[in-house]
């Protein structure tokens, strides 16, 4: 475009024409497309030889829920399950501000420096509202990530609980068979979340905290049966004796319930992440635990009811997904919620409906 300044009238006022705005992304970049990054078999070799970026490429295969992802990451699933299984897995949950990510920063460094190796997976119900995801995010556990010998992954945020859930249990296998011997999967301990991490752990972490009275809100919520161990964090400065009373009163309330399953009584401890006190002791606990389950059979038989849950799980969530992301069923649904919404048809009427047209199709 010509300027008007340049004309003769202004007299020594010149513009230069300028150049067209460079884009702010370089074009010449290229999406990479992670399913063709690698053939399944490098990916395996990949984690198989402990390669943590093939690692967390493959995690992101089955997080993802397109087709062809999902195509590639059974098949790493498949060929990785023979070289998984050797890991403790440890679930922990506890509500925001109980100190989980401070936990885990010291927990997870009490196991590197005795030589092992551990990844960090995280199922966080929020992420699918809040479209990311806190849990398991490398900034909050400082120290950890650091650490060449260990794995941190926020939680997958797409999709149900379920398919969240189903998810991180897949990327378990993953982990495992990339040498990780020791596994956390991080939960918020507000809701169902718990119910899913319980099924795919050997021991079950409760951490809770004294003096915000809410010591026994685990008893309402169910989770304390779920428990292996409950722990109170910032047993520390002043808040060690409200720490010990809340010991007593969680110990009088686990009297309350008949011995689990397991036979094991679940453990009441007290600790400081912050401060890193009485982190052993936790330790401790854990592994007399899985002492104690290995020898009486429970260790295997919970694995093995775990895998069976899954496998009903997968089924599940193939059968809602196949239903749902038919594109014919999604305009009949349309138009049958419709009918309930108006009441010119009942609800079980519009199922019925829906589910026939399905299956009768075959
Ligand atoms: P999360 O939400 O469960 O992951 O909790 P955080 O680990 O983020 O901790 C919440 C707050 O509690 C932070 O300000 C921590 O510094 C503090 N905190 C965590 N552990 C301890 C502890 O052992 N003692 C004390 N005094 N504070 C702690």
């Amino acid at each position: 475009m010509e300027h008007p300044e340049n004309d003769p009238r202004y007299n020594g006022l010149k513009v230069n024409k300028g150049i067209a705005q460079p884009p702010s992304v370089n074009p010449y970049l290229k999406k990479r497309v992670r399913s063709n990054a690698y053939t399944v078999a490098e990916y395996v070799e990949g984690i198989l030889a402990g390669d943590r970026v093939i690692l967390s490429q493959a995690v992101t295969l089955v997080e993802s829920s397109l087709p062809e992802h999902q195509e590639t990451a059974q098949a790493i699933i498949e060929q990785c399950l023979p070289h998984s299984g050797n890991a403790v897995r440890v679930g922990i949950t506890g509500v925001p501000g109980a100190g989980k990510s401070t936990s885990i920063d010291v927990f997870g460094m009490h196991l590197l420096k005795k030589g092992h190796k551990l990844a960090v997976l995280a199922i966080d119900p929020s992420s699918e509202r809040s479209g990311g995801s806190i849990l398991g995010d490398k900034t909050r556990m400082e120290k950890l990530s650091m650490e060449n010998n260990a794995f941190i992954r926020p939680s997958p945020s797409a999709g149900s609980l379920g398919g969240v859930a189903r998810k991180t249990r897949e990327s378990i296998v993953l982990c495992e068979a990339a040498g990780f011997d020791y596994l956390f999967v991080e939960t918020v301990g507000v809701g169902q979340s718990e119910t899913a991490v319980h099924s795919m752990v050997d021991f079950f972490l409760l951490i809770q905290i004294a003096g915000a009275g809410d010591e026994l809100q685990g008893i309402k919520r169910g989770i304390m049966e779920m428990a292996d161990g409950i722990v109170i964090n910032k047993a520390d400065g002043d808040n060690i004796d409200k720490a010990k009373m809340a010991q007593r009163q969680l110990r009088n309330a686990l009297h309350l319930y008949p011995l689990p399953e397991s036979g094991w009584t679940p453990e009441v401890l007290t600790y400081s992440g912050y401060y890193n006190l009485g982190i052993a002791e936790v330790w401790d606990m854990i592994h007399r635990y899985i002492d104690f389950v290995k020898q009486n059979g429970f260790f295997d038989l919970r694995r093995r009811e775990q895998a069976k849950y899954w496998m009903f799980e997968s089924i599940n969530e193939q059968l809602r997904n196949g239903f749902y992301r038919d594109p014919e069923i999604a305009g009949l649904l349309t138009t049958l919620e419709e009918e309930v919404l108006s009441s010119r048809k009942s609800s079980f009427v519009a199922a019925r409906e829906a589910l026939e047209r399905y299956y009768r199709r075959g």
